[in-house]
């Protein structure tokens, strides 16, 4: 397995740092003007949807180059490369695959331009981790589905401008999976009601979002009717480097040894405290370890072999990882570190946020539970729960 990159390889990723070098200013500086300016800079350079083909407007990169993107983005802490996030990450890959020409024409450019913000309608009250049970319900007629349903924990929902939609156009009890078109629909529409869903950080990302005889033109179906559940599952599988994510929590390690640095504990520095310091390596050997495998993958994806199961592994690590790490911070910080706002907030009150946030890298994609099934049934071989 060679992981060294080659020659051109090496001269984007010098690209890259001369364009951050010149481009980005220090956190607190970075205003609306600065955003602005970065979204044009960066746009300028295809580097958003950069794996995306250039003829929607992408940068045609190839995963490799995606990959040294995104780990140059993360270890300076950059900013986005485009405000629609979930456009980004996987509504724009589903319609490049799934969508009619009109469909690419409309939407891409926007997304491209961060102009609109998608949110995704999977959940139900009923239906998570066993989300081909899903019943909310789109029937034809004419020209136009009618969709009558309830969606929830569906984040950024009160702000989105589109919602990229499952729903169940039939029922067949032998095989849920069949039967669930994928709807694009406009949150304007009229029958569609918002109720956000405060979490106990006291932030209101996620909504329950109820639909009552909204209509949604026919030309707006992603893909076939009746065909929605691989519409669902190829689209995700996109923009799969865990590359540039792995580098994020190594930035996350290097605050956290900051913090160690300037913290005392039972009445001497906490970078001398034994316990501190073994987490600390700990956390180190385990990212590292996490960097190896994405790597992995990588190589895999280069070599034209599908990713499935094994992306399990390192979902799961990050997931246990990022919840260990923060809950350490708030240990090492005592009472201060459970102060979210005011003056007594250790680093604005960073830590306690990122405690109180574990659903986000714990539930999202997928809960560790159910990726420890998938580890059984198809790295392992065991059989099926
Ligand atoms: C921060 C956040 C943002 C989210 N954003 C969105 C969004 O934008 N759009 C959207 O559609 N959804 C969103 N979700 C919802 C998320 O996809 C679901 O919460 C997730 O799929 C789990 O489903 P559930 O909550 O219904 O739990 P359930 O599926 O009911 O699971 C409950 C518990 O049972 C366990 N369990 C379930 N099945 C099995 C099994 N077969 N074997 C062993 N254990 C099992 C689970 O691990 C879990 O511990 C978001 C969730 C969070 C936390």
């Amino acid at each position: 397995m060679d992981f060294e990159y080659t020659q051109e390889e090496e001269a984007f990723r010098q690209e890259v740092r001369d364009f951050l070098d010149e481009n980005l200013v220090p956190r607190d500086e970075r205003g609306p003007d600065f955003l602005k300016n970065w979204l044009t800079g960066v746009r300028a350079k295809r580097w958003v949807g950069f794996s995306w083909p250039r003829d929607v407007g992408g940068g045609g990169a190839n995963l490799t180059r995606q990959a040294i993107l995104k780990e140059e983005m993360a270890v300076r802490n950059a900013p986005p490369l485009g405000f629609s996030f979930m456009g980004l990450s996987w509504v724009g890959p589903a319609i490049i695959q799934y969508g009619t020409e009109e469909q690419k024409d409309r939407f891409i450019p926007d997304i491209l331009d961060s102009k609109v913000q998608w949110c995704t309608g999977f959940s139900e009250p009923n239906v998570g981790s066993d989300l081909a049970s899903l019943q909310c319900k789109a029937e034809r007629d004419g020209d136009f589905y009618i969709v009558n349903g309830q969606k929830i924990w569906t984040s950024g929902a009160a702000s989105a401008d589109w919602i990229i939609l499952l729903t169940r156009t039939n029922w067949d009890p032998d095989n849920k999976h069949d039967g669930i078109t994928t709807l694009l629909v406009d949150m304007k529409s009229s029958g569609i009601e918002v109720r956000p869903i405060e979490n106990m950080a006291g932030q209101r990302h996620f909504a329950e979002v109820f639909f009552t005889d909204v209509k949604v033109p026919v030309e707006n179906r992603l893909g076939e009717e009746s065909n929605g559940w691989r519409v669902t599952i190829s689209s995700l599988a996109n923009e799969r480097s865990s590359i540039g994510e792995v580098t994020g929590l190594f930035q996350q390690l290097d605050e956290l040894k900051d913090l160690v640095k300037r913290t005392r504990r039972r009445g001497r520095p906490a970078a001398q405290d034994p316990r501190a310091r073994r987490r600390l390596g700990e956390f180190e050997a385990r990212i590292e370890a996490m960097k190896l495998n994405g790597l992995r993958y990588l190589t895999k994806q280069i070599r034209g072999e599908p990713l499935s199961s094994e992306t399990s592994v390192n979902k799961l690590h990050r997931a246990h990882l990022e919840v260990e790490m923060s809950d350490f911070a708030v240990e090492l910080l005592g009472e201060s570190g459970l102060v979210r706002d005011g003056d007594a907030a250790v680093d604005n009150g960073r830590w306690a946020r990122a405690s109180l946030s574990w659903p986000n890298v714990v539930i999202g994609g997928g809960t560790p539970n159910i990726q420890k099934n998938i580890i059984a049934e198809r790295i392992l071989g065991l059989p099926k729960d």
